[in-house]
């Protein structure tokens, strides 16, 4: 009997909607303009961008004329801290960049990249041991020079929600810019850009059943940013490059069904997903909940297990017939401890043997079932190999 393929990793990355593709097909070839171009197929492209660019801004609560779309997630997380900081500084002087432990890469190293390079001061604020940022620890950091602050939404690796609406009171109280990373909550939370208290938040289409390649900025009204891509005017001058304009199409499509739908898919994958967080820990020996145990996302199970080598447990969850993680999907076949899992204080022997499991629309109870016939016997055997060995 042939193996069953489960893919429980929706947080690396969903399949398109099938009706995503179906909006998205006519701007391949047959309304193909560019929406730069005067003519009409131009105009048609340019009202399919402006379409979007208001749907997306609907379910954001702002402005169309504050929606920049993007290359992808990385991109718009890039934009903004870069180009924060950089207008900052030439308004203000302000060289401080402030940016939470637990961030993706993208705007991690971005904050380095801007000490590395622009000279700036970049400094790290310090999660608690869900991996949470409070405003508690924000409060004391700010400074008369930040010039920029960036916490994301919901952590990746972890799964646990900050209080963004409350940092950015903090910082709108001492008129500091302040960006989240919402890439990963765009599936999962009401992300409302008012009530939020933000200035920029960045979405990627393809965490939320949309394609790969494309992403979006809310930039308040006022904002101040410096372009990191440089050409024509496209995107309020903001990014240059000829609209993507299907990828855009889909983008704005995949959030509107990602919206309507919400209620039904966050009930069912809380189910699931606490299903996770009570078994695997009571059917396993030595293994941890990572990141906090009830404000996470309602997809995303995340625990670590003592003495197992993290990566050994994908492949053999692999050829099992199980896609899984060990946390952020860049970091697959890095021997280190994850940054993230070492911020909130986990020793190697723990953070080294890490495993997610983010579900989807489509993961059924007989997909958890499989996998919890299987995983306790897979870390058994591998940790007495690991013994054998030593
Ligand atoms: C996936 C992800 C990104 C990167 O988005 P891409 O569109 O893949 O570049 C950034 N931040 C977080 C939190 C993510 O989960």
């Amino acid at each position: 009997m042939a193996e069953p393929r489960i893919y429980l990793d929706h947080a690396a990355t969903t399949p398109v909607d099938p009706r995503v593709v179906e909006a998205m097909l006519p701007y391949f070839n047959q309304r193909f303009g560019n929406p730069s171009s005067i003519h009409r197929w131009g105009q048609q492209a340019e009202a399919a961008v402006e379409r979007a660019r208001l749907l997306l801004a609907e379910g954001l609560n702002c402005r169309p004329d504050e929606i920049i779309f993007t290359g992808c997630g990385s991109e718009s997380d890039n934009l903004a801290v870069r180009g924060a900081a950089l207008a900052a500084r030439r308004k203000t002087g302000g060289n401080h960049v402030l940016v939470s432990a637990v961030e993706h890469h993208a705007v991690l190293n971005t904050a380095l990249a801007l000490a590395d390079e622009h000279g700036f001061e970049a400094q790290l604020i310090p999660p608690d041991e869900f991996g949470q940022i409070t405003a508690e620890a924000v409060a004391p950091l700010l400074r008369p020079d930040t010039a920029v602050v960036s916490v994301m939404t919901a952590n990746n690796e972890i799964g646990t929600i900050n209080p963004i609406s409350e940092i950015g009171a903090l910082c709108r109280q001492k008129g500091i810019i302040f960006h989240t990373d919402a890439v990963q909550a765009g599936a999962h939370l009401r992300l409302d850009t008012q009530s939020l208290n933000v200035d920029l938040l960045s979405l990627g289409a393809h965490k939320f059943y949309g394609p790969k390649g494309v992403g979006a900025l809310y930039v308040r009204d006022g904002t101040q940013l410096v372009p990191t891509l440089t050409g024509g005017s496209q995107e309020a001058g903001l990014r240059a490059g000829t609209h993507n304009v299907p990828l855009i199409v889909g983008m704005a499509e995949a959030y509107r069904l990602a919206l309507d739908e919400r209620p039904l898919h966050n009930q069912r994958a809380e189910m699931l997903r606490d299903h996770l967080l009570r078994q695997v820990p009571d059917s396993i020996p030595d293994a941890q909940i990572t990141g906090h145990p009830n404000l996470r996302l309602p997809n995303h199970a995340s625990f670590v297990f003592h003495g197992v080598d993290g990566n050994q447990l994908l492949v053999a969850l692999d050829v099992a017939g199980f896609a899984c993680s060990s946390g952020s999907a860049c970091k697959t076949g890095d021997p280190e401890p994850s940054d993230v899992l070492a911020a909130i204080g986990l020793s190697r022997e723990w953070a080294l043997g890490s495993l997610r499991i983010t579900v989807g629309r489509d993961t059924s109870e007989e997909d958890i079932a499989r996998l919890m016939d299987q995983l306790p016997g897979l870390i058994q055997r591998l940790r007495t190999a690991e013994s054998l060995q030593a």
